[in-house]
């Protein structure tokens, strides 16, 4: 079963990639996260892809399909996987129907996080994950806070997590990802699933409902 979610910054991706893995033993793929790990090495193109992720622009096309390339024909993906933060643009849509097409597999089901912009922001910047397991909390819906202890691990605030680079990366969202909605309505695989203020789990059963249909 292979899985896509599509949504602004912040509308809960990562959250709802998280809960769905949980429940179907798939992989969350996410190459914001992948990125993330690029940038904690000192290469050039480390500091390359920081720079690039601070600003909120995208990195390019040929880096990011690498990276799902590498992921989506190894083993651990052999049962599914869950795309988080790809394709972004429609050119990186096309690129991973040629890629699946390739191994004879295609999307199944493209969710995409409907939530209303004024609660993007709040989501974005009060967004604090744990340095060890990735789990996902806010500032301002829970009594957690950045510096606080989770597990083994420490909540911290993403560096493109700040109120000028959220703008961007919505500005940017509604540029080049927003087409690829249509693209995916074309297939009839695409569900619309409206979030709003109250919590995840909803959101989770709607969407463990029309994968058990
Ligand atoms: P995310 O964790 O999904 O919010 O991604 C964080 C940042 O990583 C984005 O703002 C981009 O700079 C970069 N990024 C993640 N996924 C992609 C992608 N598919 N294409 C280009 N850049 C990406």
């Amino acid at each position: 079963m292979n899985i896509l979610f599509l949504g602004a910054p912040g509308s809960g991706k990562g959250t709802q990639s998280k809960n769905i893995e949980k429940k179907f033993n798939i992989p969350q793929i996410s190459t914001g996260d992948l990125l993330r790990a690029e940038t904690a090495s000192e290469s050039k193109m480390g500091q390359e892809l920081k720079n690039i992720m601070s600003s909120g622009k995208f990195v390019s096309d040929d880096i990011v399909l690498k990276l799902v390339s590498k992921k989506i024909t190894s083993s651990d993906c052999k049962n599914g996987f869950i795309l988080d933060g790809f394709p972004r643009n429609l050119s990186q849509a096309s690129s991973l129907d040629g890629l699946l097409s390739d191994q004879n597999l295609s999307i199944e089901y493209v969710f995409l996080i409907d939530v209303p912009a004024d609660l993007i922001i709040k989501r974005c910047v009060g967004r604090i994950t744990c340095n060890t397991c990735g789990k996902i909390e806010n500032e301002y819906f829970s009594d957690y806070r950045e510096g606080d202890k989770c597990g083994e691990g420490v909540f911290v605030k993403r560096a493109d997590d700040n109120e000028e680079t959220v703008s961007n990366r919505l500005k940017v969202y509604a540029e080049q990802t927003e087409p690829i909605i249509q693209f995916y309505e074309d297939k009839g695989v695409l569900h619309r699933i409206i979030g709003g203020e109250d919590g995840p789990q909803r959101l989770t059963d709607e969407i463990i409902s029309i994968i058990k249909k």
